[in-house]
C-alpha cells in the first residue's frame, strides 16, 4: 500500500536499512524503514489520510513517524545527505536521492533498498555491496572515513559483528584500530556513547560484545579502569539467567536489562572510578541513587550473604532477608544475583522477590486503633514488627497478632 499511495504522488518509495537487512537473513525485524525520494513528509500525510493512521512529523529533518491503529510505526525518511561540519557533530540535513542518502549510511549491509511502488515492487538496490557482504558475513564500512565522520559507528559495528555472528572485514578493524589510536573516540558525547552501551547491553547476549570491545581496546574509552575479563563472563552469564528467571515471573513490575548489566561491568570500580564513568557517559539523574546508595547497600548485603554461605551458617532469617533487600529496586537485586556463586545464597533473593517483598501484616491501622493502641507513630512500628514476625512464622494468624499487639 505504500507503493500506492507513493504511484498517485508521483514518488519513489524504498524499504531500507536493518529491515532489508534481516529479511534477506531470515531474521525477525518489526522496525520498517522506508526512505521516499522527494517529500516524505507528504508522503506520510497521503498515507496516514488513506489508512487511518496518525503522523508525527519533524519538520526540520524532514522524516515522519507512520503510527498505525494498533501502535505498529514506520519510520519514513526524505532521501537525503548528512553532511558532518566537524567530525562527532550532529549531522545536518540535505536533500539528495536515495544512493547518495544510502552512502551515508554506517556499513554496506544497511544499505540495501527494496523498491515499493508496483511497477517494480520486491527489486532490490544493492550500491554498495550489500548483498556480498551479507553472504560473506563480513562488517564493512562504506568509505575510509567513515569512523572519522561518526565514532559511534565503531560500538554499531561491533554489536551487529557479535549480533549477527558476522566478521568485522580487515580493512575495517584497521580503520578502527586507526580511529582508537588517534583518539576520536574522545570526540562522542557522553549521551551518544551511553545509547550505544545500552544498545550493546540490550543485546540477547551482551558479553561476547563487551569482550570484543575489550580486544579491541575501546573499553578504556568508557573508563581507564574498565576491564572486562573472564570474570565478567560469569557474572553476566548470572545476569542472563537472572533477568530471564525474572521474566518468567509475570510479576508486571519492568526492570531495565541494561541496568543490571552496567552494574556488572562496573562492579569492581572504586567511588572516584564510578563518579568518573558516570559523568564519562552523562548517566540520567534519576539512576543516581540506584548506582550509588543501593550500590553501596548491595555491597554489604553481599558481603553478608557471602558469609553466611561460605561459613556454611544457618540462612539468614527471613525478616533480615527483608530488611536488607526492601531498599533494593529489582535491577539491583538481580545484580546481586548476578554476584553470588552460592545458588543457596541466590536463592534467599529469589525468596524474597517471589515471597517476601509483597508480604503486609494481617492487621491494619484501623484494627490498632479498634484495640485501642493510641494513634501516633507508634503505628507503623507495630506494624512493621508484626511483618517481620510473620515473615519468620512466629505468628501465622490473625488472632495470633491481636495477642501480640495485646
Ligand atoms: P537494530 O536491529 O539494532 O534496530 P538497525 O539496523 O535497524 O538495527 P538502527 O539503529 O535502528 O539500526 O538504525 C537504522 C538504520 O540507520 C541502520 O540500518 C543504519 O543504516 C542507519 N544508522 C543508524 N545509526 C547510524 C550511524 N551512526 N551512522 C550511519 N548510519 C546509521
Amino acid at each position: 500500500d505504500f507503493g500506492r499511495t507513493a504511484d498517485a504522488l508521483g514518488l519513489k518509495v524504498f524499504a531500507v536499512g536493518g529491515f532489508v537487512r534481516d529479511l534477506l537473513l531470515d531474521e525477525p525485524n518489526l522496525d520498517l524503514d522506508i526512505v521516499v525520494e522527494g517529500d516524505g513528509i507528504a508522503f506520510a500525510e497521503a498515507f496516514a489520510r488513506d489508512h487511518e493512521c496518525r503522523v508525527r512529523s519533524h519538520e526540520k529533518f524532514g522524516t515522519a513517524v507512520i503510527v498505525f491503529p494498533d501502535d505498529f510505526k514506520v519510520d519514513v525518511a526524505s532521501t537525503r545527505v548528512e553532511y558532518y561540519l566537524e567530525p562527532a557533530a550532529l549531522p545536518t540535513v540535505e536533500t539528495a536521492s536515495l544512493k547518495l542518502d544510502l552512502y551515508r549510511r554506517d556499513f554496506t549491509i544497511n544499505t540495501l533498498a527494496i523498491v515499493l511502488n508496483h511497477g517494480s515492487f520486491g527489486e532490490l538496490l544493492d550500491f554498495f555491496g550489500g548483498l556480498r557482504d551479507l553472504r560473506e558475513k563480513a562488517i564493512r564500512v562504506l568509505h575510509n572515513l567513515s569512523f572519522v565522520e561518526d565514532p559511534t559507528r565503531v560500538f554499531r559495528a561491533v554489536r551487529f559483528e557479535q549480533r549477527l555472528g558476522f566478521d568485522i572485514g580487515k580493512q575495517t578493524e584497521h580503520l578502527i584500530r586507526s580511529a582508537v589510536r588517534m583518539g576520536f573516540l574522545d570526540r562522542i558525547g557522553g549521551p551518544r556513547l551511553l545509547n550505544e552501551i545500552i544498545h550493546i547491553l540490550e543485546e540477547v547476549r551482551p558479553f561476547p560484545a563487551m569482550a570484543r570491545l575489550e580486544e579491541l581496546d575501546l573499553v578504556k574509552f568508557l573508563h581507564p579502569a574498565l576491564k572486562i575479563g573472564e570474570e565478567t563472563g560469569a557474572v553476566f552469564e548470572r545476569a542472563t539467567r537472572a533477568l530471564h528467571w525474572y521474566e518468567l515471573l509475570y510479576t508486571g513490575k519492568p526492570c531495565s536489562e541494561w541496568v543490571v548489566y552496567f552494574l556488572c561491568l562496573i562492579r569492581d570500580l572504586d567511588a572516584d572510578a564510578f563518579q568518573g564513568i558516570c559523568e564519562r557517559l552523562g548517566i540520567p539523574g534519576r539512576l543516581h541513587p540506584l548506582f550509588t546508595e543501593q550500590r553501596h547497600l548491595a555491597q554489604g548485603v553481599l558481603q553478608r550473604f557471602q558469609a553466611f554461605a561460605r561459613r556454611k551458617m544457618k540462612r539468614p532469617r527471613n525478616s533480615e532477608i527483608y530488611q536488607w533487600l526492601l531498599p533494593l529496586d529489582t535491577e539491583v537485586l538481580l545484580y546481586l544475583m548476578a554476584r553470588l556463586e552460592s545458588e543457596e545464597a541466590r536463592s534467599w533473593i529469589s525468596v524474597f522477590v517471589t515471597r517476601l517483598r509483597d508480604q503486609k501484616p494481617l492487621l491494619s491501622g484501623e484494627d490498632l486503633k479498634v484495640l485501642g493502641v493510641p494513634p501516633g507513630p507508634l503505628y507503623r512500628e507495630i506494624l512493621e514488627q508484626l511483618l517481620l514476625r510473620r515473615l519468620d512464622g512466629e505468628v501465622v494468624t490473625r488472632e495470633q497478632e491481636i495477642d501480640l499487639v495485646q
